[in-house]
């Protein structure tokens, strides 16, 4: 299980108020859990899984639209679909995961659960709970309460304190009918099954394990040789099975695993296992994060132009050094770096709003109305991001719009909020009733806020 502010030994000095300020609040409200679980919020990697899962989604009947996709910042490996149409991955899952075709297949299977009704009903009892709510609930760990604001592939803490593993496996047969619905979704997109076969073949050693001993994914998704055997046969019947990722998905897979990695492991663990002499992009993409996080901004931001220099129109390089700027104090370095990333991906909320929040940091009055606006439209196009409700407020607040910083920072807790104990609701409903309330007090009769 993550420890709590997994992130936070690696935080640059000048953040640790902020840190010290959301524990403290943790304590007052008397829920300091003995381990935080996140969701990490990152364009990147949420692209390159929209991407494989769009198709899927649309030829299972599913409106993509409708469907959300979660990373969880978890040691653990697991992926999991609940609360409707959420599917949660861990990032273990994801750095375990060796090509595009298996993390294809993992999503095409569940999206066989989904579309078979094979959720249970504790599950769907879950719809409607915020994703972190869910999240939390389903792998049983305790949550913090909102934490330090992040930016960046940053983390979202939050929730709840209800602990309990509603998690349930799959029958046998639901798992082969998920298996079955996956080959098929696969083939009529023209794409191989191969992968899911390897994923199987990866964890099918561990059916003699004990419980405890097996990776999460497999006790829910219990891995046996029929299931092999019987995907094996529904692949040879397929035109596509032989078909490989292309070049650049491999290389997009492989940006994606070195980011993670850097961000979600000790630093010492990946200076270890990426030495200077390892030159793939994924080694020097995991180097750059590692320099940044252990406070060698300099070697980092040498390694991250060159990465720039290769490819100067990739967006998640110039979101990333506006990140290790703007985490060092470097606030107004940082502003072209992120603005830069907004120009290469305008539909990317994520990005709009790290660029906002440093134009905010800065405190530049000029800079007030734009960034404002800029954190409208994003929290409009995906109300989801934590740290935008809370640069949102920050922004009305000094725009003297009270009640407008107390909806933003109502939204933020609601978002976070979920799974109420027993006749005791959760520290963040509970704060968003109150700021709600606050709200009231300031919006005007009539007005949409209102
Ligand atoms: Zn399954």
């Amino acid at each position: 299980m993550p420890k709590s502010w997994s992130f936070s030994p690696a935080y640059p000095s000048r953040r640790r108020p902020a840190i010290l300020a959301a524990v403290l609040l943790v304590t007052i409200l008397g829920v300091m859990p003995a381990s935080a679980l996140s969701l990490i919020r990152d364009a990147e990697t949420e692209e390159l899984l929209r991407s494989y899962a769009t198709p899927i989604f649309t030829v299972a009947g599913l409106n993509p639209r409708s469907v959300n996709i979660y990373l969880v910042n978890d040691n653990q490996i697991n992926a999991f679909v609940s609360g409707g149409q959420n599917i949660f991955f861990t990032t273990e899952l994801l750095l375990e995961l060796d090509t595009p075709g298996e993390i294809k297949g993992v999503i095409a299977h569940e999206v066989g659960h989904i579309a078979g009704g094979h959720l249970a009903r504790t599950q769907d009892a879950m719809k409607g709970t915020g994703a972190l709510a869910i999240a939390s609930m389903v792998l049983g760990v305790g949550v913090a309460a909102l934490g330090a604001p992040e930016v960046g592939m940053g983390v979202m803490t939050g929730g709840t304190h209800v602990a309990g593993r509603n998690f349930l496996a799959y029958s046998r047969s639901q798992e082969s009918s998920a298996d079955q619905a996956a080959a098929t979704y696969l083939d009529s997109i023209g794409e191989s099954g191969e992968g899911l076969l390897e994923v199987m073949h990866k964890f099918s050693g561990q059916e003699l394990l004990s419980e405890q001993r097996q990776d999460p994914f497999v006790r829910s998704h219990p891995v046996s040789l029929d299931r092999i055997g019987a995907l094996e046969a529904r692949l040879e019947k397929s035109a596509f099975r032989a078909r490989k990722d292309p070049p650049e998905l491999i290389e997009a897979h492989h940006r994606m695993q070195g980011k993670l990695y850097g961000f979600v492991k000790p630093t010492a663990q990946t200076m270890r296992k990426f030495p200077a002499s390892d030159t793939s992009i994924k080694a020097k993409i995991a180097r750059t994060v590692a320099y940044y996080l252990q406070g060698d901004l300099d070697k980092g931001l040498k390694e991250i132009d060159a990465l720039i220099a290769q490819s100067p129109d990739n967006p998640f390089y110039h979101e990333l050094k506006g990140q290790m700027l703007f985490e060092n104090g470097r606030i107004r370095e940082s502003i072209a770096p992120h603005s830069k990333a907004v120009e290469l991906k305008p539909d990317s909320p994520l990005l709009r709003v790290n660029l906002a929040q440093a134009m905010l940091t800065l405190e530049d009055p000029a800079l007030l109305k734009p960034s404002l606006e800029a954190l409208e439209l994003s929290m409009r196009q995906d109300p989801e991001i934590a740290i935008g409700w809370h640069q949102l407020a920050i922004a009305y607040a000094r725009d003297g719009q009270e009640g407008m910083a107390a909806l933003a920072t109502a939204e933020r807790f609601f978002r976070a909020s979920g799974g109420d104990a027993p006749g005791r609701p959760s520290p963040n409903r509970r704060d968003a009733l109150l700021q709600a309330t606050r709200a009231l007090k300031f919006l005007p009769a009539g007005s949409p806020a209102r």
